[in-house]
């Protein structure tokens, strides 16, 4: 449910509105919007009668939500969620570029990366200090010491940075390093990380499951929003087909659907997705005209070398060369 309040309510009158609701066992849940204030209703095990709320000094309607995501649905917040990272903004007209290394391995590696990742047009560097790896005897990420890697970088080259965080327990002191915390693929319905996320004062970019429904994606990021934390972006990866010509399928028909359910940004990671450089440019093109807000690309400057996969990195002058195919793409879209 949803209570839509008068343009010109009064402070008291949505006070006295969120009081009745509270009353009644449920939790409400204000959402300011453009021009008015609209209050969600949660915790309610079933249907919530609207004439309990509609007829309230200062309330406009009171909307039933038929969806089983609230926080997230345009039903309960029809204006697009805009996210603000430092001089970066993420969403609804704006095309973010996020590039950088699989994981970080050294300094002088990230430090290279990075120079090649703002003069080719990235806006965000990326990069793992914790590395979620199919086999325990691969690199595991450099932890703590890749964490201060990347902050020399947002000082160094004025950019922020997102990093994976894969557990509960190293929470804090990723947060403390990242000024966007992405939560993988394969973590994407691990709930207390994700009830975690809800209290982080940082921005979550949420990876969709490699098997995840439309529906168990959004709920996972229903779990970040229910805990307080409304900023999060959503961004699809590829999912597991039966295909053998790229490591996941992109399922680039999700980007309207997501566009037209929920309010959140979407991205598109299509390095994770083809698994080789080759895909990497045209899916990037493709993510673009299907409306994605911004792409998350991999990019080395030495991909022979790299310690994870080097194989679907970009090499510096293909990010360049995407950066400046996917403004193309966007600024045609805007007319
Ligand atoms: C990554 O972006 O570093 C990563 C591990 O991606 P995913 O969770 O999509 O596999
Ligand atoms: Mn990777």
């Amino acid at each position: 449910m949803l209570v839509v309040m008068d343009k010109n309510a009064t402070a008291e009158q949505i006070e006295r509105v969120v009081r009745a609701i509270e009353s009644r066992g449920y939790t409400a849940r204000p959402i300011p919007g453009g021009d008015r204030v609209s209050i969600g209703i949660l915790n309610n095990a079933g249907p919530v009668d609207p004439a309990l709320f509609a007829g309230m000094p200062g309330v406009k309607d009171a909307i039933a939500v038929t969806r089983p995501y609230k926080l997230v649905s345009r039903e309960i917040q029809p204006s697009d969620t805009l996210i603000q990272v430092g001089h970066v903004t993420i969403g609804q007209g704006h095309l973010t570029i996020m590039g950088g290394p699989c994981a970080i391995e050294s300094e002088q590696q990230a430090m290279t990366i990075a120079e090649h990742v703002k003069t080719g047009g990235g806006h965000l560097f990326r990069g793992g200090a914790f590395k979620p790896r199919t086999s325990p005897y691969t690199f595991q990420g450099m932890g703590l010491e890749g964490l201060k890697i990347m902050a020399k970088v947002r000082d160094t080259f004025d950019m922020p940075v997102v990093t994976e965080v894969m557990d509960s327990e190293t929470f804090d002191m990723v947060e403390e390093y990242a000024d966007i915390v992405q939560i993988g693929t394969r973590n994407m319905q691990n709930f207390s990380l994700l009830k975690r996320a809800g209290q982080s004062r940082r921005p979550v970019m949420l990876k969709r499951g490699m098997s995840a429904t439309l529906e168990e994606w959004l709920m996972a990021a229903e779990y970040i929003l229910a805990g307080g934390n409304r900023n999060v972006i959503l961004c699809e990866r590829g999912v597991r087909t039966f295909v053998r010509h790229s490591r996941n399928t992109l399922d680039l028909s999700v980007v309207p659907v997501i566009l037209k359910e929920s309010h959140l940004p979407i991205i598109v990671d299509p390095s994770h997705a083809a698994g080789v450089r080759d895909q990497v440019l045209p899916l990037s093109r493709a993510s673009v005209a299907a409306g994605a807000h911004g792409l998350m690309v991999e990019v080395h400057h030495q991909p022979d070398q790299a310690l994870s996969d080097g194989a679907q990195s970009l090499y510096p002058e293909q990010f360049a060369t995407l950066c400046r195919q996917a403004h193309q793409m966007h600024a045609m879209l805007q007319e």
